[in-house]
């Protein structure tokens, strides 16, 4: 209506300037004509103007921005103003929409797990850098490339192949440490027309957890059989054999070592248990060192009583002291747990006693440190340790020589059980040895859990 009104009135003015000039001009000519003349000029002027104008709409529209939309009357100026509407409206909802995507993607690239977003042909649509080191992939370049090129371990193929995707499968990782093999749990989830995302999950810490809870499970179960095979045996013995009082007291006798072998392993293994399973101790109980370091003097001479009568060391002097030397700061106090303490600090000292031939020393010194924390060292001239055993002597069960461990009643836990005090104490085991020569074993604890006696 509008627009009809605009011709009607280019037309209108057209005539109009016609029959004036002609008025003026004189111009021997219908009157009609001339109108009809300027009409038709009106309408070609109308026409040269709109055309005009979507010229520059149109080069408008080809640039694209928003920012520069040319200023236009009548129907082109309302076409402009509502394109350029419009144009604003979607610019808003396409950021909008890309900021979202921006988003979710740094969500799946902050996920620990990996993702890869496959096509309907199983190329590469988009990875995140998890998947791309899980995998060895590069985020860019190996976009479009076809998964099965990429990832090659012959159990992922016949996954792949196969297409039954119910269940995740376990590969071997490019890991960027050479010397770490690491291992993928991978699972495919299918989505949209035939698209798939693969998803995958570093499970080497899972898998070597499961690896030394099985290790530890057979070694506990290996080290209660034997006693218990050897009960099994004297039982036997007992119920069948016709035995004189000698004998049978010698059996009885041997029936109760190897219970106090079991005994020693369950005791230790409930300790390591609780110690795994309980927070750091407290630092607000106080323990003398030289209370610590009296019960830990005694239980030593016990046990070198103990062994000298059992594997003919008698020759050790029990009460000597140049074998046996304990050299303390006495006013040293200890915050934590006072039970812990005394554990860790025997188990070194039983054990400098049980590694060290009849004729050995043994040095035990606790002493305070320049920046305010202590040192517990145990020295000893025993058979001493070679330099590839010394890493792995704080695994459970590790022992360098089982048989010498075991007829000296270890149960191959106590280090294990060193360890886990001085670390739940804030310190730090340190062991140092030369094979033939001796060894030293020392903790050290921090400055916090370390006084000297109030007066
Ligand atoms: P075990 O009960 O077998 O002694 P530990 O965990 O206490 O277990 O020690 C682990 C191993 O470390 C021992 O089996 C032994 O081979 C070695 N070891 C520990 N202390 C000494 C030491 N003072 N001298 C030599 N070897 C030692």
């Amino acid at each position: 209506m509008r627009r009809s009104l605009e011709i009607f009135l280019w037309q209108l003015a057209g005539a109009a300037l016609l029959v004036f000039l002609s008025l003026q001009l004189d111009f021997k000519l219908d009157i009609l004509l001339i109108a009809l003349i300027g009409a038709f000029v009106g309408v070609l002027v109308w026409l040269f103007i709109n055309l005009n104008r979507s010229g520059r709409f149109l080069d408008w529209i080809r640039t694209g921005d928003v920012s520069r939309a040319p200023k236009l009357n009548g129907v082109w100026g309302e076409v402009t103003d509502r394109t350029r509407r419009l144009l604003r409206e979607q610019n808003k909802s396409l950021l909008a929409s890309n900021k979202r995507l921006d988003d979710f993607l740094a969500a799946i690239q902050a996920s620990p797990n990996g993702v890869v977003l496959l096509d309907a042909n199983a190329q590469i649509e988009w990875c995140n850098l998890t998947a791309a080191s899980h995998f060895g992939l590069n985020p860019t370049a190996d976009i479009s490339q076809h998964i099965g090129n990429l990832v090659r371990d012959p159990v992922f193929a016949s996954y792949f192949t196969a297409g039954n995707f119910q269940n995740e499968v376990t590969i071997s990782g490019k890991s960027s440490a050479a010397s770490r093999a690491s291992r993928l749990a991978v699972q495919i989830h299918p989505y949209g027309q035939g698209k798939k995302l693969l998803l995958s999950n570093d499970v080497t810490g899972r898998e070597a957890l499961e690896f030394m809870r099985r290790d530890f499970v057979a070694n506990v179960s290996h080290e209660i059989r034997t006693p218990l095979t050897v009960l099994c045996g004297f039982v036997e013995s007992l119920q069948t054999l016709d035995l004189d009082e000698a004998e049978r007291l010698k059996y009885l006798e041997l029936m109760g070592q190897q219970t106090l072998r079991m005994q020693s392993l369950v005791s230790d293994l409930l300790t390591l248990s609780k110690l795994e399973g309980s927070p750091s101790p407290l630092s607000d109980t106080w323990i003398g060192v030289d209370v610590l370091v009296r019960d830990c003097e005694l239980e030593a001479k016990a046990l070198k009583t103990d062994l000298g009568a059992k594997l003919g060391k008698n020759e050790i002097t029990l009460n000597s002291s140049e074998h046996l030397t304990f050299e303390i700061q006495s006013n040293l106090e200890l915050a934590g747990s006072q039970s812990e303490l005394l554990s860790a600090m025997c188990n070194l000292v039983n054990n400098a006693v049980r590694y060290t031939p009849a004729a050995g020393k043994i040095g035990v010194t606790f002493n305070a440190t320049d920046g305010g924390g202590a040192v517990f060292s145990v020295s000893d001239t025993g058979w001493g340790i070679a330099a590839e055993h010394l890493p792995r002597l704080t695994e459970r069960f590790y022992r360098v020589d089982a048989s010498r461990s075991r007829e000296s009643g270890g149960t191959g836990l106590g280090l294990a059980i060193v360890k886990h005090v001085v670390q739940r104490h804030g310190g730090e085991l340190q062991v140092s040895s030369i094979l033939g020569q001796g060894s030293k074993f020392c903790f050290t604890l921090p400055s916090s859990r370390v006084r000297i006696k109030p007066s």
